[in-house]
């Protein structure tokens, strides 16, 4: 995200290290001596895309200053900087000329007389879709359900663009950013809800270069001390760039003996991470590891070559080498981590990683747009799989409590591995054979009869563990192992069990099919009389007429015959019941 870092191959190893929040003030206070306020916007910009068009952007400014004109910001500043400064983070992140026109205009329509029709026809029908995509819903109309309805537009909108999300990210940064002027309780409420969904949302679309930023200003609103500690830490390390600078210059000479190429660079942790590492291992004080980037320059096979180096340079510690190229996090995240004895052993972080790895780990979905002449098939696009799958879902979530639910277990971080066919599936932690069956095949999960976790039986309810090889067996197919009680799903007690939104979303659909309102009077009318003969037969006994059910219906309180054998069918009443009573009813007529 530096500003200079738009040249060619150089690119993939500028390690972003200063805080956005400080080039973000010096820009403010630059733009002041400036008379035009969208030249450091297009600096940014044509540093990454030499190419790009900056009249549109000054329009796009002009449109947005006039309209925004007479409203200020709590913090009494004019309100233009805001979608200014929106736009100047978009660009940082490498972002196209669509986005930052679009992230110029994000609030127009929302807060201006500004109206989408007028913006899709100043500026096409790409930038009033993002505008759109961002444009919150009316509390006032929608209540209490607008934040999620809000989330639920935000997200489908990103189905189709997923700029929409990078904008909205961007927006909320700079609001975090801005919060100081509001009062502490709505910004702590600003905070948890940035925490809640975007910083996850963030995180599953894989640009680290933003996430870092909003994690840290959502540690510095949620806990001030604790970020006040580690600031402190951070500024007052005696001997730390002095050592960072020997391990540095020792890496290299490892590498150079071992015939690697690759850059290697300080990579300080962000204050969020330090924190979060300190709490996790109970530490007094802040905990923070000296760390290493490796970026290599050939291929993948490198990356081990450059580990070897490292780990002939010095020893690594047992249980900290992490292969992320193997198996890649779920937002697709590819490196390799160890932890080594460095000089005056002292324990030394190390991340290896090719170039595009390493542009792939900073921006992620964003890669795409930063970098559009990559040899990378289409870069970001894999972490889309995700937006897909919650696509698939949303519609499902009738009301936007339930959908808000939905997508912050799919958010959540916790997820497990397991091998099913021959591939890896990604599936929540705590999850069962049943998740499983459904995330194979949302559409056969209904047929899952019985499962087998490493090659033994197990009940559909075991939670499966990480690594766990796992076989589905289902309805239709071929050889089904003997399982104690096994019976034709779906059942309704599956839904104490399953974890993910996906079956969860499945298995309700089934039961609620079953019922209304796919199924009319007539047929739950024809079922209740089905119902009530099948039962007389287990007694050996039939009706010979409809005069004993008539009275029955009667006696028991029902309207008429009709509205009792639907409560049959929908089994407000016992068949069992109704026939004993039946039977009484013929054999001892009063
Ligand atoms: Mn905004």
């Amino acid at each position: 995200m530096d500003v200079d870092a738009g040249h060619g191959a150089a690119l993939g190893r500028a390690l972003p290290a200063t805080p956005l929040a400080r080039r973000l003030r010096s820009f403010l206070s630059f733009q002041g001596n400036d008379d035009d306020p969208v030249t450091t916007l297009t600096r940014t910009h044509r540093a990454v895309h030499p190419t790009a068009d900056a009249a549109v952007l000054r329009r796009s400014y002009a449109v947005a200053e006039n309209m925004h004109r007479g409203q200020f910001r709590k913090s009494g500043d004019p309100y233009i900087t805001h979608p200014l400064a929106v736009a100047q983070i978009c660009a940082e992140l490498g972002m196209d000329t669509t986005t930052l026109v679009a992230a110029l205009l994000h609030d127009t329509v929302e807060d201006t007389a500004y109206t989408l029709e007028t913006l899709h026809g100043d500026f096409g029908p790409e930038v009033s879709h993002l505008v759109d995509g961002v444009t919150k819903f009316d509390k006032a109309f929608y209540g209490k359900a607008a934040e999620g309805e809000t989330i639920r537009k935000m997200i489908v909108a990103a189905g189709k663009d997923v700029r929409v999300l990078v904008i909205k990210l961007a927006d909320r940064l700079h609001n975090m950013r801005t919060l100081g002027a509001r009062s502490p309780a709505s910004r702590a409420r600003i905070a948890t809800a940035t925490l809640d969904v975007l910083v996850p949302l963030c995180d599953r679309l894989g640009i680290q270069a933003l996430k870092r930023d909003l994690d840290d200003v959502v540690l510095y609103h949620l806990e001030p001390d604790s970020y006040a500690r580690i600031d402190e830490h951070v500024k007052n390390r005696p001997g730390w760039h002095e050592y960072l600078a020997d391990v540095t210059a020792k890496a290299r000479t490892a590498l150079r003996r071992s015939r690697v190429d690759a850059e290697v660079t300080p990579r300080p942790r962000h204050y969020y991470s330090i924190w979060k590492d300190t709490v996790a291992g109970g530490h007094a004080v802040p905990f923070d590891l000296p760390r290493i980037a490796v970026v290599v320059d050939g291929p993948e096979t490198d990356c081990y070559a450059a580990l070897g180096a490292i780990h002939g340079q010095w020893r690594p510690v047992a249980g900290r080498f992490k292969d992320f190229i193997a198996t890649p996090k779920n937002n697709l995240y590819r490196s390799l981590h160890t932890t080594v004895t460095g000089p005056e052993g002292r324990l030394v972080e190390v991340l290896i990683r090719t170039v595009s790895m390493h542009q792939c780990a900073e921006y992620g979905v964003a890669t795409g747009y930063r970098f559009p002449k990559s040899d990378m098939a289409s870069p970001g696009q894999d972490q889309l799989t995700w937006l897909k799958r919650v696509l698939d879902w949303q519609e499902e979530a009738t009301d936007a409590s339930q959908f808000l639910a939905s997508l912050r277990c799919d958010l959540s971080e916790a997820q497990i591995t397991v091998f099913a066919k021959g591939r890896m599936v990604e599936l929540p932690s705590g999850s069962t054979p049943v998740d499983l069956a459904y995330e194979l095949h949302p559409d056969k999960g209904d047929q899952t009869l019985a499962a087998t976790i490493n090659g033994r039986l197990a009940p559909l309810s075991s939670e499966l563990r990480d690594g766990d090889v796992v076989e589905i067996f289902s309805e239709n197919e071929g050889q089904v192992p003997a399982a104690p009680g096994a019976q034709k799903g779906p059942r309704k007690e599956w839904l104490e069990f399953v974890k993910s939104t996906q079956a969860q979303m499945q298995i309700k659909r089934h039961f609620s099919e079953e019922n209304a309102p796919g199924i009319s009077i007539q047929d739950k009318v024809r079922l209740g009389r089905a119902t009530i003969g099948l039962t007389l037969r287990k007694h050996d006994r039939g009706l010979a007429s409809e005069v004993p059910l008539r009275r029955l219906a009667e006696e028991l309180g029902y309207p008429d015959l009709e509205t009792m054998l639907v409560a049959v069918t929908e089994r407000n009443l016992e068949p069992d019941q109704v026939v004993e009573q039946l039977i009484a009813l013929v054999d001892h007529p009063d």
